[in-house]
């Protein structure tokens, strides 16, 4: 790859930032640009789960692509921590479906069945079993369980942070509070028209999230849509080991922070970028903690907030009608676990690109 191709990103998310460093490997030469502060949006605010058993049960490239991003997981984090010098909290200590009914056992049981199909493996736990390892799980009408091992966790905060020291050591520029407003792509190169100014590179990333499809791109036809889909999450301190594994019920999930922080999510609007944490969602979720960890009934959440989900009808990795624009968006509710197959994606259609040049 001749160190002299560069390259402009839009967004300085999980998605953007994974892509950076990666490009950075290849001796691109990197610049990322976003509105605000880079990590501030759906990348601050996701729970972290890398959960396949959690999110599919049929067949398809997400779910493909997923698979291999979890595979891709634990080598990233080394190599990020290693790299950045900044510490990750990355537990890989499975998750825990809860049936509190006969008719919630045999769904759990009839999914596990068209998941084991896919190549994701659980197993079926006791009452009894549940009570000796989950000890502060609610235990009335508990009818089973499934544990599902390849499931884990990460702290998005911790990935970002890690992700900013290795862009700032891989020479990588940073470019906070400059939001890209027009995007002209032409047959020898791309020109980002930025509130700072204009840059020209030979290949540019649509990496803005759920803000994606509001870049003014001219050069190519219109960007597949991507709308924001809000997303509440609470949290209370606990003591560490109250919740040793992601714990599912219905569609709450909760999981613990090596901080002890233990987080309950997730809820779902489409109310566009409204920032307002909403007291019904709030509720909603305190409510369904309180079912799975009892002992949370006798206290309040600790810290509330809300991000929001890119939603496209598709995720989109890849070149966009011309090969020196590249969409990275479109993750809705997997874009942490999807960070890593993203990059590689990425990074492939780049060098096939300049190969072809
Ligand atoms: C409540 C909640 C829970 C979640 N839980 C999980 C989970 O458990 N596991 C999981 O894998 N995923 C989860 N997600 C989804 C995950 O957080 C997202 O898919 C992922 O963060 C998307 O990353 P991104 O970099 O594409 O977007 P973002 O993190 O939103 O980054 C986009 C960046 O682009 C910038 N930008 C926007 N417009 C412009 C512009 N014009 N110019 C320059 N920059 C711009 C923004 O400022 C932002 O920093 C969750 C999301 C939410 C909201």
């Amino acid at each position: 790859m001749p160190s002299a191709q560069s390259v402009a990103i839009a967004g300085g998310g999980i998605i953007g930032l994974t892509i950076a460093w990666r490009l950075a490997q290849l001796g691109l030469a990197v610049t990322v640009y976003d509105k605000g502060a880079p990590g501030g949006e759906a990348s601050w605010a996701g729970a972290g789960m890398l959960a396949p058993g959690g999110e599919f049960d049929a067949i398809s490239e997400l779910a493909a692509l997923a698979l291999e991003s979890r595979r891709l997981y634990p080598g990233f984090v080394r190599k990020l921590e290693e790299a950045s010098r900044r510490p990750i909290d990355f537990q890989e200590r499975g998750a825990l479906d809860l049936a509190y009914s006969s008719a919630e056992l045999a769904s759990l049981e009839s999914r596990a069945a068209a998941q084991q199909r896919l190549g994701i493996p659980s197993k079926p736990l006791t009452p009894s079993q549940v009570a000796t390892f989950w000890p502060h799980i609610r235990k009335s009408s508990l009818a089973g369980a499934r544990f599902y091992r390849q499931d884990a966790i990460v702290d998005p905060r911790h990935l970002v942070t890690a992700l900013m020291e290795v862009c700032r050591k891989s020479n990588i520029i940073l470019m906070p509070d400059c939001p890209v407003e027009r995007v002209s792509v032409g047959g020898a190169g791309v020109r980002f028209h930025t509130s700072q100014g204009v840059s020209d590179c030979d290949f540019a990333v649509i990496a803005a999230g759920a803000w994606s499809s509001s870049l003014d791109v001219e050069g190519v036809p219109a960007l597949p849509r991507c709308e924001p889909v809000r997303g509440h999450l609470i949290a209370y301190q606990q003591p560490a080991h109250t919740c040793e594994t992601i714990v599912r019920h219905g569609h709450t999930y909760l999981l613990q922070r090596a901080n002890g922080l233990l987080i309950a999510g997730a809820s779902a609007e489409r109310v566009g970028f409204v920032r307002d944490i909403d007291p019904s969602a709030v509720g909603a979720l305190a409510s369904e903690a309180s079912f799975v960890f009892p002992h949370l009934a006798e206290t309040s959440p600790a810290e509330t907030w809300v991000g929001f989900r890119p939603l496209s009808d598709s995720v989109h990795l890849g070149a966009w009608h011309s090969p020196r624009l590249l969409l990275a968006y479109g993750h809705y509710r997997n874009g942490i676990l999807l960070a890593p197959v993203t990059a590689a994606r990425i990074a492939a259609a780049v060098n096939a690109s300049s190969r072809t040049q």
